[in-house]
Order: C-alpha cells, then structure tokens, then sequence
C-alpha cells in the first residue's frame, strides 16, 4: 500500500498513517472500498470526521479493479483512463488524505447495539472487531454464474480476463441478452473468433448493440447448456462466456437480520439519505440496485451517505 503511494511520488506522513492503521474506535466504518466507498470515506475524512474504509481486496477500487477498458461516461479527465488507472489513483488519494484503509479485511458480521455497531472481520491476522456508532455497506455485486463454474472454457461475468483473452479462431457462446452479453459478443468478434454466437432467453440489451450484432447471430428463446462437453443446444464450442448481469455481495451475516431487500436481494434504502430500515446503517453503490448503476452514482451514494452521517455526529436534526 505504502509502495504504491510511492509510484506516485507522494510523500505521506508515515508516523500518522502508522497512528490512523491502529486506531479501532472510528465514527463510521465503510464496508468496501469502490467508488461508492472510498467516495463516502473521503469525504467523512473531509468534513473532519474519522472513518474507517475496509476490503476483502487487496487493493482498493472495487470493480473498477476488474475494468482494463476505458471508463465510460467520465466527465474528466478529458484523455480516455481505464478502470485500472482510477483504482490505483483512487488508491492514492485515500492514502494522501490518510483515509484509514484495511485491505484484505472481509467483514463476516455486522452486529446492531444501543450505541451504534460492531464488525467482524476476517484479517491476514486473524478475527478481530471494529466498532463505530454508523456503518455503510458498500460491497457491490458480482457476476451471476446462473449454476455454471468458472473454467479456462467457462468465462463468467465481464472484465479483464476477456479483454486479456486469445479469442483468434475459437468458437464462442455467449451466454446472455443483455448489454454486457452484447458488448462482449462485439468485443470477442473484434478479436478475430471463428464464430460468435449468442444464445438469449430473452433480450434487455439497448438498441445501439443490438444494432449491430447480425440477427443471424442470435438464438432467442430456450437453449440448453452441456458444461462438460463445452456445447450449448448441442452445438460444440471452445468457450462459453456467461454474461448473466450481477448479484449483491451480502455474505457477511446482519446479526437480527431484519434489513429491508428488494425482491433482487439489493438493499433497500431512503433515497435521500441512503439508510436503511436500520437506524444508522447506510448502504450506497451497486449494492442497493440503483436504476442505472455506474462509477458516478455509485460516487453521488457515497456523498450522500457522508453528508447524512456528518449531520448526524453534528446533532444537526435537518438531515439533508
Ligand atoms: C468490466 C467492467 C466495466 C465497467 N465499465 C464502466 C464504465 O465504463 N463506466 C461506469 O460508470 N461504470 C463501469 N463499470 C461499473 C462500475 O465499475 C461499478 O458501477 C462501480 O464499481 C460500483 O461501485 P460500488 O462501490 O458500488 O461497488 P464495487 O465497485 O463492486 O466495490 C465493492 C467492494 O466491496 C468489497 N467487498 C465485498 N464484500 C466485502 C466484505 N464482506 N468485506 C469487505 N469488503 C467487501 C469488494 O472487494 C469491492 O472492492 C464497469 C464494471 C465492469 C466490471
């Protein structure tokens, strides 16, 4: 981590982030370090508050960690950056705000008490408890894998090990209707396949892609998958690409869970304040099942939950 800050010649003030590392009584703890909370935690850290920004990862980021491709949809910088190059420089800039980040620490369970809540945590060096009066849930989503496993034939779920892919003069299913399945259909054809076919119970994929994928591509309706065999309706392929959308990461344990879902199994959340049913936890990013969600909303949650909480270690009643 310290490493790192040092590729971009920074030079934090090693004594402090030692300090902030140990402290285990924070204002906030912030579970998941993606745009939505590193966003949420810098600016805790900015209106004088000291939050505390944990990972299962070992490097900060989230999703964007996983995206070699130019980010989409950005307003600045005005050159094209790849998700990797802002994970890194959102790294950095945790770390020159001596935002205090565990990395490598999964949170397992989120205990609810009179005063506020206590973590606990998966650690390199064992089990071990933060406690904060407010916790945000930023743990996102992942790739659904529809019952398939992940194979060097089976590729779930979009990211860099399609984009580092050897696609020249392989067969390709791809499994999916929507943009990812789409996006990633143009993407393998770009790379030279033999054949590129997808298969869709149904399509949700925008116009734009669908406009350019030849009908005779497309197999709309019921299909059946043989894993084993790498076959899909019987057909033989050398890759399946299974691009099912995304689900939450909710595998740590909300003890008297009575947190309120969505049929999805995303958070729901007040939309002003992103609070859950639960006094004092906040859930902000992919995790709450946002109508579109990206890099920039997932940022404006983490902003909003900053703001709710601030007003709220201020004893300001306007919440908002
Ligand atoms: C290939 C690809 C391309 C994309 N392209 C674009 C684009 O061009 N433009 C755009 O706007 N968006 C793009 N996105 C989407 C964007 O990356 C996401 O919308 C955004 O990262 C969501 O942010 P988040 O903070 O909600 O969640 P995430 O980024 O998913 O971060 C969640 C974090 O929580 C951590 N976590 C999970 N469970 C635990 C736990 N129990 N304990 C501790 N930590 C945990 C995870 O390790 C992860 O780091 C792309 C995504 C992918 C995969």
């Amino acid at each position: 981590m310290i490493t790192h800050v040092g590729q971009y010649g920074l030079q934090p003030d090693f004594q402090n982030v030692f300090h902030i590392m140990q402290q285990t009584l924070f204002d906030a703890i912030v579970i998941g370090s993606g745009p939505a909370g590193a966003q949420c935690a810098l600016w805790l850290k900015q209106l004088g508050h000291t939050p505390c920004l944990l990972d299962s990862a070992a490097q900060a980021g989230g999703l964007l960690r996983n995206n070699p491709y130019p980010v989409n949809g950005l307003l600045m910088p005005s050159h094209p950056i790849s998700g990797e190059q802002l994970a890194h420089e959102m790294q950095a800039c945790l770390m020159v705000n001596q935002v205090a980040l565990r990395l490598n620490h999964r949170a397992t369970r989120i205990r609810c008490h009179h005063s506020g809540f206590t973590v606990d945590l998966d650690t390199p060096d064992g089990a071990t408890t933060l406690s904060a009066p407010y916790v945000v849930i930023a743990t996102g989503v992942s790739p659904r894998h529809g019952g398939l496993s992940g194979n060097p034939h089976i590729l779930i779920g979009p990211g860099e090990h399609i984009y580092r892919h050897t696609w020249h003069n392989l067969r390709v299913a791809v499994l999916g209707g929507g943009d990812n399945a789409f996006e990633n259909l143009l993407f393998i054809q770009r790379q030279h396949a033999d054949v590129v076919k997808l298969f869709a119970r149904s399509l949700s994929a925008r116009q734009q892609f669908q406009q350019q994928v030849a009908p005779a591509m497309c197999q709309i309706g019921p299909y059946t998958v043989d894993a084993d065999r790498c076959q899909v309706n019987n057909e033989q392929f050398d890759r399946i690409v299974v691009m099912y959308g995304w689900e939450p990461n909710l595998t740590f344990i909300i003890e008297g869970d009575t947190l309120h879902r969505a049929a999805d199994g995303t958070i729901v959340t007040d939309p002003l304040h992103c609070e859950t049913n639960i006094s004092g936890l906040f859930a902000i990013g992919e995790i709450t099942g946002r109508m579109h969600p990206c890099y920039a909303t997932a940022m404006a949650d983490g902003v909003v939950a900053a703001k709710a909480i601030q007003y709220r270690l201020e004893n300001k009643t306007n919440v908002g």
